[in-house]
């Protein structure tokens, strides 16, 4: 809780959704959760309505069928209005690349909560640069460039992963390395895994809703 908490940058108003480009996989479209299971690999318990998808309590995590290396990444998400909780209990829900590096998702707008655990955090790890929410009730976009770590034959780390994020199109993170997986009050060292893994949403008991999720793949 000490640490510095980042300065507020208004981002301006949400704009439409962010067309995505002809060489983007299409995760959500609006229509349906077709290429997402429940961590189980049974189908995912998620509410689609509207064009969005909205947390389930209790439905539990999402993940994509599809796995992932290197990529960009761009999703859509809009926190409960009127704002429900304070600090980590409100609006509270995460972006996990390859199911271990999280960029938190969190109702930030005018609600102090530690700063590698707000909005935009590499949770656990890096604050952003600054504080760009928009309230809650307003449509808000993530833009983000990871590149997987890299481990040898031996399964000894050859270099972390890395990530810049754009949070509202505002730069809060630039080419942040990861000291390992995202987790609560500790910084576990890497593990080796496989090169391609899903991406998966996070069920924190609140109805986060996402939209318009696209991700291009970097290696291929
Ligand atoms: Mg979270």
């Amino acid at each position: 809780m000490d640490r510095p908490l980042p300065p507020v940058v208004d981002p301006g108003p949400a704009g439409p959704p962010v067309p995505p480009p002809s060489d983007a996989v299409v995760l959500f479209n609006g229509k349906d959760l077709s290429v997402w299971t429940d961590s189980k690999g049974q189908p995912a318990g998620w509410k689609v309505i509207n064009g969005y998808m909205e947390v389930v309590k209790k439905a539990g995590s999402i993940k994509t069928e599809e796995k992932f290396g290197d990529c960009q990444l761009h999703i859509e998400w809009v926190s409960p209005s009127p704002a429900v909780g304070e600090g980590q209990d409100r609006g509270n829900s995460g972006v996990f690349l390859m199911d271990h590096y999280e960029i938190q998702v969190l109702d930030s707008y005018q609600n102090r909560t530690y700063a590698d655990g707000m909005a935009a955090a590499i949770y656990g790890q890096h604050p952003p640069l600054v504080n760009a929410c928009r309230p809650p009730g307003e449509w808000q976009t993530y833009d983000i460039i990871f590149h997987r770590p890299r481990f040898d034959e031996q399964g000894q780390l050859k270099s972390p992963a890395t990530m810049t994020v754009f949070h509202n199109n505002i730069l809060v993170h630039d080419n942040a390395r990861l000291t390992g997986p995202t987790e609560w009050k500790k910084r576990p060292p890497y593990q080796a895994h496989a090169d391609r893994l899903p991406l998966s949403l996070q069920d924190h008991d609140h109805p986060v809703r996402y939209r318009n999720i696209w991700i291009r793949d970097l290696e291929k």
